[in-house]
């Protein structure tokens, strides 16, 4: 099948565009959603200036969706002064698992000239994900841990980087996994926390001063058009399931939307964008009734949290 481009042969084709796309036009047509959805969020404020740049700190595990967005970002503003990329790499703990992702970190941060930092759950907070689990003192899954620890890792680190934004991989299937397990759950107050944290222009998002706030800018990219790229590119990304991964639910929601994407393409997509139209109707509405639960800081370590002790602490006391 030859692109719809050119005369090139086609590598890929996409379902719900009718497209058929040589490499070159596949590769543009990436980037080029990656740097809309980054003009679109408004990720770069008026303000930015080479005297005044803005640091982006990047969650970098080494899998495909980090390496992509770091590679393509990089690309984008290695000649831009007014923004500056630091990789942020959370060590968990995982035997045969995050070593090697560590090492494709490692290789692209070399390779693109950009700052690195590694960040261990075991200098953290004294404990190895692999240990968590034997112990399971909350007789929980091993991603409801691992998830609070990394949240509280990525905030601390966002902050004492200086960073004005994190980003993080997040592709268009983890996004309307999310949108639709949100909504299935029925977690009104969820969502609002997820369009504020995360989605929609930055300048129309909320303030929040207690957070640096948070971007996805891979989310208009399918999945398997970030792996492709990456094959296509040649980057150092570490492919290989964590031995520990639990997220039965989240598992199941993907094979629906396998499904239902196969049956009627375009269903990712539309899926977001009533999602985000929805979630940030009900953050406003959350915040002009003020429903937000009230913040505090932890008593054991001083982070924002909406309880006496954070959830982080009292995981850490039951593990010791
Ligand atoms: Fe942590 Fe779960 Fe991810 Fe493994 S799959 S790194 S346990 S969140």
């Amino acid at each position: 099948m030859e692109c719809n481009r050119c005369d090139a042969e086609a590598v890929m084709h996409a379902a719900y565009s009718g497209a058929h796309l040589c490499e070159t036009h596949f590769r543009e047509s990436v980037e080029k959603r990656v740097r809309r959805r980054v003009r679109r969020d408004d990720l770069v404020p008026r303000e930015a200036s080479p005297e005044n740049p803005r640091t982006w700190v990047i969650g970098l595990s080494g899998g495909k969706d980090s390496v992509v967005l770091t590679k393509i970002l990089h690309e984008t503003f290695a000649e831009d002064p007014r923004i500056e990329l630091v990789g942020l790499t959370i060590h968990e703990g995982i035997a045969g698992y995050r070593d090697e992702s560590l090492d494709a970190c490692v290789d692209l941060t070399a390779d693109l000239g950009i700052r690195h930092e590694v960040v261990s759950y075991e200098e953290e907070f004294g404990v190895r994900m692999d240990e968590v689990v034997e112990d399971d003192p909350e007789n929980m899954a091993a991603c409801a841990y691992c998830g609070v620890f990394r949240r509280d890792v990525l905030s601390r680190y966002a902050e004492e980087l200086d960073a004005d934004l994190l980003l993080t991989g997040h592709n268009l299937d983890d996004e309307a996994q999310t949108a639709l397990m949100n909504v299935l759950e029925g977690d009104v107050s969820q969502i609002a926390k997820h369009f504020d944290a995360s989605l929609g222009p930055l300048s129309e998002r909320e303030e929040q001063a207690e957070f640096v706030p948070r971007a996805k800018p891979l989310r208009d990219v399918p999945e398997k058009e970030v792996a492709l790229y990456a094959h296509l590119r040649e980057l150092p990304a570490h492919i290989a399931e964590c031995p520990h991964s639990s997220e039965a639910y989240r598992g199941e929601i993907q094979q629906l939307l396998y499904g239902l994407e196969e049956n009627h393409p375009g269903t990712r997509h539309s899926i977001l964008s009533g999602y985000e139209e929805l979630a940030s109707i009900v953050a406003e509405r959350y915040r002009d009734d003020g429903d937000g639960a009230d913040l505090r800081e932890c008593v054991e370590c001083g982070s924002t949290t909406t309880r006496e002790r954070c959830r982080k602490c009292s995981l850490l006391e039951a593990l010791a």
